[in-house]
């Protein structure tokens, strides 16, 4: 999985001294008996690129509409930049919304879209042309001021939204599934180029989206909700590979989780008896966790090695046979059924080039994987 964002980035969260720019304390809001959000505080930083990452329904849409005003919750307060915006109507919040279906006038041209909200502010017009010019060059779609939205690819228009969205430089952009509704291939593309503009800007970027790769591949941070509730609030790869919860290590790329139960710990090895696979695993855990417990054990795919003869030493070793080949070109993935019924997913990277498959089916082959490789999971 790839990161756009350049390295050397700014950790403002980890800093206790800095002050968040969006404060979102005990939030909660209902429709009827539905906790659409739950109780949810969070604090997003200056300059970030945060999502909001889930499945639908999880109230990701309803979260995003708290803080641009359109919703006011049940319980709990929002402050943007230090200011109570709770009960603040969202035409004086300094915040913009970029909603997934566009929204743009169709029977305006693109330079009359980008230029509305700053006609009703009352700019002055040269002030305006310029803006306008700026946004568009931003986001490279001069040359096109004069068409109408009906002439534009869904890439353009998606562009002619987010310039429209940045013309009145509002401090934080909301963005519900800005990618949504764009092909596969446009879409990874227009993943790099938003946030190359949001580095560009600087702007505040708060995201909603629920295809986790889009979220790992643009933010800063990602909070993962689920019913209304947030789970785990973190950067892509600590999220990846310190996943919080079975619900996160699952949501967030492929995974193995097996049914533990704790035999004993030494340090920050723990010993655990794997019910699904009829053998004693060791995986590591920073804390403490007492005999009896049980746990979930979580390996990604790409962290299990598979060897075709037992390796004399090695933390975890299950012997197993092939049962299911994908091959995807760039790697394989192997589902191997261990004696006791289990079944494992491994991946292959396929570093040397070659058009024949390493294992077939029905072959007999080892997993081994390190300690320091799986996760414990207590919840
Ligand atoms: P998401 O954006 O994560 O898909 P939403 O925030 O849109 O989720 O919705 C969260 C929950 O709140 C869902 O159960 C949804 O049906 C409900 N909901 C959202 N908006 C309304 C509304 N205006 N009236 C009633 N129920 C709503
Ligand atoms: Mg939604």
């Amino acid at each position: 999985m790839s990161n756009a964002r350049r390295p050397g980035y700014a950790e403002p969260w980890q800093d206790p001294a800095e002050e968040p720019f969006v404060r979102i304390e005990g939030v909660t809001k209902t429709y009827g008996k539905v906790y659409a959000v739950d109780d949810v505080s969070l604090d997003v930083f200056r300059g970030e690129f945060f999502s909001l990452l889930g499945g639908s329904g999880c109230g990701k849409s309803t979260l995003l509409r708290v803080l641009a005003g359109f919703e006011v919750p049940d319980r709990g307060r929002v402050l943007i930049d230090g200011v109570d915006m709770t009960r603040v109507p969202p035409y004086l919040r300094p915040v913009n919304m970029m909603f997934q279906s566009y929204a743009l006038f169709p029977h305006m041209t693109v330079a009359e879209n980008v230029a509305f909200g700053l006609k009703q502010d009352g700019l002055p017009k040269a002030a305006i042309a310029d803006r306008v010019r700026q946004m568009l060059d931003l986001v490279r779609l001069g040359g096109l001021e004069k068409r109408k939205p009906d002439q534009l690819s869904g890439g353009q228009r998606q562009r002619v939204a987010l310039a429209r969205a940045l013309a009145k430089q509002p401090k934080l952009l909301l963005l519900d599934e800005p990618l949504g509704a764009l092909d596969k291939k446009l879409r990874e593309h227009t993943q790099f180029e938003l946030v190359n503009i949001q580095e560009r800007v600087g702007t505040t970027f708060i995201m909603v989206t629920h295809d986790q790769e889009e979220a790992m591949t643009m933010s800063s941070r990602i909070a993962v909700m689920d019913a209304g509730r947030i789970v785990q609030v973190s950067t892509p790869s600590n999220l990846y590979e310190y996943p919080a919860t079975r619900f996160v290590a699952s949501f967030i790329g492929a995974v193995n989780i097996f049914n533990a139960t704790v035999l004993s710990q030494d340090g920050d090895r723990v010993l655990a008896r794997a019910h699904d696979l009829g053998i004693d695993v060791v995986a590591r855990s920073g804390q403490p966790i007492p005999a009896g417990i049980d746990i979930g054990i979580a390996i990604r795919p790409e962290k299990i090695d598979v060897a075709e003869e037992a390796p004399t030493r090695a933390d975890n070793v299950i012997d197993g046979k092939v049962v299911e080949i994908a091959y995807l070109g760039d790697v394989s993935i192997y589902h191997v059924e261990t004696a006791g019924g289990a079944i494992l997913r491994v991946q292959e990277t396929h570093a040397a080039r070659s058009a024949d498959p390493h294992y077939n089916w029905g072959d007999r082959l080892y997993l081994v994987w390190n300690a320091a490789d799986a996760a414990v999971l207590t919840s």
